[in-house]
């Protein structure tokens, strides 16, 4: 998926984000997304820096990327929601692209796509986006309000697991 593909598709994600963590509709809502806007998106651009540093596709589109991603919150107490946008970029880029992406770099180079998918260039490519995004809305709302709640105070967290 290009830059816009993925810009788009994180701004859709953190309104929607944004409703399902403070689902009435007031002020909280609205410092929601504005919490959560910039972080999604930043994440979203991140991976694509390894078309200039490193190799396009493998060395930030991996799952120990994420991984490091989503331990910032927990162990420094910063970048929250970043990952939201990594995981959104990966999921975008095996399904809105033929390629693939090497998800277990460095240990394999091997690149991952999912067979049904839509290239950049098609005319389907925003909406396809699109529903990619209502469903990753739908499936953050699911993990959200029967999983774990995805907007802890995460300082508190990190107190409460002493680090
Ligand atoms: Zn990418």
């Amino acid at each position: 998926m290009n830059k816009r593909g993925h810009v788009l598709n994180a701004l859709l994600l953190a309104v929607g984000l944004g409703f399902v963590l403070e689902p009435a509709v007031d002020v909280a809502t609205g410092r929601k997304i504005a919490q959560i806007t910039v972080p999604i998106v930043l994440g979203a651009l991140f991976p694509d820096v390894d078309t200039a540093f490193g190799k396009h596709r493998k060395t930030l589109h991996s799952l120990p990327v994420l991984a490091v991603v989503m331990a910032y919150p927990i162990v420094f107490d910063n970048l929250q929601f970043v990952w939201v946008g990594v995981l959104t970029h990966y999921l975008l880029d095996l399904i809105g692209s033929r390629r693939g992406i090497a998800l277990f770099h460095p240990l394999s180079d091997s690149e991952f796509s999912l067979p049904f998918g839509v290239t950049t260039s098609s005319k389907y490519a925003d909406l396809v986006t699109v529903i990619i995004t209502a469903l990753e809305i739908a499936a953050f709302w699911a993990v959200h309000t029967y999983v774990v709640d995805l907007d802890v105070d995460v300082a508190t967290v990190s107190q409460a697991i002493g680090i």
